[in-house]
């Protein structure tokens, strides 16, 4: 497979490839979204055994039962979410840091903020991001209670499924801001809500697959 090149160059060539795909079957559409997946090494978030399958458009697992989300999952997410850079997004399920290091490259590292319910992983994923030079704020907790000093928030997402969207991190949105997140137990749905003067305006983006939310109430 190598042919004596530099394994970064192979990396990104792979990575280019995979993104280009992921355009043409029209799964991610918006500029900022596309130059983001480029952009991240996703390589450094996987485990060392996995790297070879860093490039291919499928979730892996990262250690501690979880996932990190397939990069067609993650650049859905951000289009969803219509993310402008310069926007502050709180994101629930920090994981191995990749989907908070594509929303960085979006909006800008020190606007994004995220809540990771197991302390190994978000001690690692602090170090990890760091030597990346990614300079997010990464914080243990139950995502359920969001992360009230930083807020409102202009958009937010779960990378975990819960029953419901937490009423906490709905409170923590500006009017207007956005929420992208899977909600259900058994059968999952992506939902994407408005938050208005009233209430919530919701839409459905189809069935998908994501570990459950730990903590709140269940
Ligand atoms: N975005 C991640 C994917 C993470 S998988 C990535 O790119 O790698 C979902 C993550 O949600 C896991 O790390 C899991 O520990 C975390 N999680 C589960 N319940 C949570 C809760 N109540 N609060 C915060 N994080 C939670």
């Amino acid at each position: 497979m190598f042919w004596g090149g530099d394994a970064d160059d192979d990396f990104e060539a792979a990575r280019e490839r995979m993104v280009e795909a992921l355009v043409e079957a029209g799964r991610i559409e918006r500029d900022s979204t596309i130059a983001a997946l480029k952009a991240v090494p996703r390589h450094e978030f996987v485990p060392e055994a996995r790297t070879n399958s860093a490039y291919a458009d499928r979730p892996l697992p990262i250690g501690s039962n979880q996932t990190i989300s397939a990069p067609h999952m993650v650049g859905a997410m951000c289009d969803l979410l219509d993310l402008d850079a310069g926007e502050t997004v709180l994101e629930i399920g920090t994981g191995c840091g990749y989907h908070a290091a594509v929303t960085a490259e979006i909006v800008g590292d020190d606007n994004v903020y995220s809540v990771e319910y197991v302390p190994e992983l978000a001690e690692d994923t602090r170090e990890r991001l760091a030597d990346l030079g990614y300079d997010i704020h990464v914080r243990v907790g139950d995502g359920h209670e969001g992360w009230p000093e930083h807020a409102p928030y202009d958009a937010a997402y779960l990378t975990c499924a819960a029953p419901e969207l937490p009423e906490a991190v709905v409170d923590q949105l500006r009017v207007g801001g956005r929420i992208v997140a899977p909600l259900g137990t058994a059968r999952q749905t992506l939902v994407k809500a408005v938050k208005t003067e009233d209430g919530l305006d919701r839409e459905s983006h189809g069935a998908v697959r994501f570990v459950p939310m730990q903590g709140g109430d269940s």
